[in-house]
């Protein structure tokens, strides 16, 4: 099925750039790549669990299950398999697509991972599985709002009537492989005084979305875009950095996550000088050769003022100025003085190594090999 020119599963973004529409018509999604193909198969392994409750050697792409991928399916399963128990006169849908023609857009429609209605308690459970490792919140997530608005439509339940008796609305994320202080399983209960807000938003992000003048606007949500490494206003801005910086913050890590996430900004703040690199020399020579780039010009480098005269002449120089232009000697360091015969048990009558704080290493997990090997 192709994708909608909405789709929910980039709400994040038209809702927050809606210049993404446009952008990603030049970079689309690559469905092809390992994380995609990966990440489709662990929802098919997923919703054959909850249908058959139990598995296959792999995937009708192609992709064979790992232990880890098969233990990711049973988590999701194992949830929504609790809702169908809790719930057991729900009407519920694996993986059934829904459109938002009335409450957002014709243009907007998608499938949901797994949706529940259950009249009876007025209750609603939407349920998204991501394989990746980036963290995406319930809070607010604007794919799971607009699945609600979706699969409320395919249940002819209109906004006014989710507010007005008060239904009781659970936005779910499972991510197994990536480290949240709120856990693996995050819920969000959308307060049912918010939905008329939510429903407006979407609606009018859609109709700018798609007005022929759309802007972007960069932000978290460029972290997802298909268009990031060549959108020159999420480049200006940076976000990249800005994002996975905030990520370390608010949340309470276990120290083993802590590590890792430390790692991940490590590999970011390298991204981004690289990136940096790249795209000066790549400016640079493209401004060197004569082309216009607004907001940039090229300066040629200045450095510190360097003598011209020889020594002797600068010293002259000084002397009949009355200034004192010599350095004052200067001793070579102990380990030049090492080199050249000192030996290090006199040295350190004179030399000692001054502590400078502590530096955060990676430990090496193959020295202990080497040690007792
Ligand atoms: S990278 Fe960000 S600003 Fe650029 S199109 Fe994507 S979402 Fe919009």
């Amino acid at each position: 099925m192709s994708h909608a020119v909405l789709p929910p599963s980039s709400a994040e973004q038209w809702v927050n750039c809606p210049g993404w529409v446009e952008m990603t018509t030049w970079y689309p999604e690559d469905e092809d790549s390992e994380a995609a193909m990966i990440g489709t198969a662990v929802h098919e392994l997923g919703a054959f669990y909850i249908d058959y409750d139990n598995a296959v050697a792999n995937a009708s792409n192609g992709v064979i299950y790992t232990d880890e991928m098969l233990e990711c399916g049973q988590l999701y399963s194992g949830y929504c398999l609790g809702l169908i128990g809790q719930y057991p006169r729900s009407a519920y849908a694996i993986e059934r697509h829904v459109s938002m023609d009335n409450t957002v857009h014709p243009n907007n429609a998608g499938t949901p991972d797994f949706a529940m209605v259950d009249r009876e308690t007025r209750t609603i459970h939407i349920v998204d599985y991501k394989n990746g490792r980036g963290i995406v919140e319930a809070y607010q997530n604007w794919q799971l709002l607009d699945y609600l608005f979706g699969v409320a439509e395919a249940h002819n339940l209109t906004v006014a009537e989710l507010w007005g008796h008060e239904w009781l609305i659970n936005l779910t994320i499972i991510q197994p492989r990536a480290f949240s202080g709120d856990g693996v399983i995050r819920t969000w209960v959308v307060p049912t005084r918010m939905i008329e807000v939510y429903a407006d938003r979407l609606r009018t992000s859609a109709l700018e979305a798609l007005s022929g003048n759309a802007m972007c606007h960069a932000g978290e949500h460029c972290r997802y875009c298909n268009a990031l490494h060549a959108c020159p206003t999420a480049l200006q801005t940076g976000m990249l950095l800005f994002d996975v910086a905030g990520r370390a913050t608010p949340v309470e890590l276990s120290a083993h996550a802590m590590g890792l996430q430390y790692e991940i900004i490590k590999q970011a703040v390298k991204t981004l000088t690289a990136l940096e690199a790249s795209y000066e020399a790549q400016l640079s020579a493209k401004l060197r050769s004569g082309t216009n780039i607004p907001g940039w010009s090229i300066e040629g480098k200045v450095g510190n003022l360097e003598w011209d005269a020889p020594l002797e002449e600068i010293f002259a120089f000084g002397e009949y100025m009355g200034i004192e232009l010599r350095k004052t000697p200067e001793a070579i360091t102990p380990s030049q003085a090492k080199d050249k015969g000192i030996d290090a048990e006199t040295l350190k009558e004179y030399a000692s190594r001054k502590s400078k704080g502590f530096k955060l290493t990676k430990f090496d997990s193959s020295r202990i090999s080497r040690i007792f090997n």
